[in-house]
């Protein structure tokens, strides 16, 4: 069974139930990860507040230096951390990567924290009065993540809370754990002192625990829409600062105009890159005044060439699903669709895909899809994409926003005028233009909207910093 890390101790939840980790491109089971009791929560947040004073007094200048530390140290195990995630995800090994990239970057960015955490002044706002604000740390803060980017999400929180002077207790998926683990033993090696991070295995219990415990000051979470919205209820009850980012119905518009060939592998990759278990993958694609027939030609064609297997086999383009229940609940939307009158023309629920070992589900391409059918709507979280139609663009926006997700929209059009109304009228908070994925790289918010999104300031950019720390404004007479 899998350790909990607590003031610098990996130490063995004990009496406590665990979940099977799978290898999900072989079923294998390949680890145990506790459903760890309150006690271990609480044990985690009081070494995290122990740790808590001595560590937001520390210099700014050693927090970076700490900070650079762990980025070389991540940089050096690159490799090793892109084959975690492929072996506990499923991802290929090229995602992998590119997942590492990313949460690394975040890394890149918090090294910028002596630059990042500088508060303002004004000199003179009344006679011999100046005003200043500083920067302090909240305290402990808590985070919470999701199954499908098991090193990047928790890379979003962790590096910002801490090089802010925060410490922190790290809930990572019950699905996916072991990229988390191996983050927080580079953490210890890079010099950080014991407690500045911890770690605490479990689900929805583990998580209700900490968001109920009083030192904990601020939650940042990441996950599903309806635990984003548990989670931001229950630690504003709490009285707690609290970022939640939810789930997604991302679509993507293509009118005659566009670039085909861009416009056909964007949309192929972001609906099928990471087996569609990502909140940016498209999973609606609409053909604009007439270009619906071209993009289900373009769209099935690219579909049937992709290659499914283990995401360490190479020329491999897409690996399996998390696990077996959520390969059942993604073959059920399939079903579904069907039922409520789509039109399947690319089919992964194939003997070929479905009846290998691992939880495989194939490509899948369902057409004559409307909002009100579950797969024009629903988050379905695997490699199945939506095709629809709309007349115009002013159809398009207003397609998306009836939507009550609001993370991402895309246009793929030759016309800036086009391109710039859509930007400005459709209610998301991440836009692509000629873009499939319209991912905010470390420095910029990751700004989902609606219902995708619960609390004000966002994980990334100068909203990470703006929500791990408190302002305090110093009025001062001389
Ligand atoms: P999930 O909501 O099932 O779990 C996320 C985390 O919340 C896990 O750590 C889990 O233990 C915990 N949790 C689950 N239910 C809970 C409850 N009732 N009370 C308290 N905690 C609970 O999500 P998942 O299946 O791991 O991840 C996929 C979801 O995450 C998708 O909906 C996806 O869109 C979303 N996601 C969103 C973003 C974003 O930035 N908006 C990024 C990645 C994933």
């Amino acid at each position: 069974m899998l350790p909990n890390l607590i003031g610098g101790k990996w130490r063995q939840p004990r009496g406590c139930p665990a979940l099977p980790l799978y290898n999900p491109a072989t079923g294998e089971v390949i680890e145990h990860a506790p459903l760890s009791p309150e006690a271990d929560v609480a044990e985690a947040v009081a070494a995290a507040a122990h740790a808590g004073s001595r560590w937001a007094a520390t210099p700014v200048m050693e927090r970076t230096r700490l900070m650079f530390n762990y980025k070389a140290l991540l940089e050096r195990h690159f490799e090793e951390l892109a084959a975690i995630v492929t072996r506990n995800h499923g991802k290929t090994l090229e995602e992998a990567r590119g997942e590492v990239r990313r949460g690394i970057e975040m890394v890149d960015f918090a090294c910028a924290a002596p630059t990042l955490l500088q508060g303002r002044t004004l000199r003179a706002v009344n006679t011999a009065i100046d005003q200043d604000y500083y920067r302090y740390p909240l305290g402990v803060v808590g985070g919470i993540v999701p199954f499908n980017f098991p090193v990047m999400i928790p890379l979003w929180m962790f590096p910002l809370a801490v090089v802010s002077g925060n410490t922190f207790v790290l809930k990572p998926s019950e699905r996916t754990p072991l990229g988390a683990i191996r983050l927080a033993q580079l953490f210890a090696e890079a010099g950080f002192p014991d407690g500045v991070l911890n770690l605490v295995h479990g689900a929805a219990d583990t998580v209700n625990a900490l968001l109920a415990a009083p030192e904990v000051r601020g939650i940042s979470f990441v996950g599903s829409e309806p635990a984003a919205r548990h989670v931001y209820q229950e630690a504003a009850r709490h009285g707690k600062r609290v970022q939640a980012a939810g789930g997604a119905k991302n679509h993507i518009f293509v009118l005659p105009d566009a670039d085909w060939e861009l416009a056909t592998s964007a949309i192929i990759a972001s609906a099928f890159g990471n087996a569609g278990e990502r909140c940016l993958a498209g999973s609606v694609a609409v053909g604009v005044g007439g270009a619906a027939a071209q993009l289900t030609a373009r769209l099935e064609q690219a579909a049937r060439k992709l290659r499914l297997g283990c995401g360490t086999d190479p020329g491999v383009d897409m690996g399996p699903v998390v696990a077996d229940d959520h390969r059942r609940r993604v073959l059920g939307h399939i079903e579904r669709a069907a039922d409520q009158g789509a039109h399947i023309v690319v089919d992964g629920r194939r003997p070929e895909y479905v009846d290998r070992p691992g939880f495989f589900v194939g490509p899948t391409i369902v057409d004559r899809v409307t909002p009100a059918m579950a797969a024009g709507r629903e988050e379905i979280f695997g490699p199945v994409l939506a095709l629809s139609q709309v007349d115009d663009v002013r159809q398009a926006i207003d397609l998306v926003n009836r939507l009550p997700l609001g993370n991402m929209a895309a246009v793929f059009t030759g016309s800036g005028s086009t391109a710039r109304q859509f930007r400005d009228q459709v209610e998301c908070g991440m836009i692509g233009i000629n873009v499939g994925v319209a991912q905010p790289l470390a420095f910029y918010p990751f700004s989902g909207w609606k219902s995708s999104f619960y609390g004000d300031l966002h994980l990334q950019g100068s909203d990470g910093i703006d929500f791990y720390t408190r302002k305090k404004i110093v009025v001062s007479r001389w």
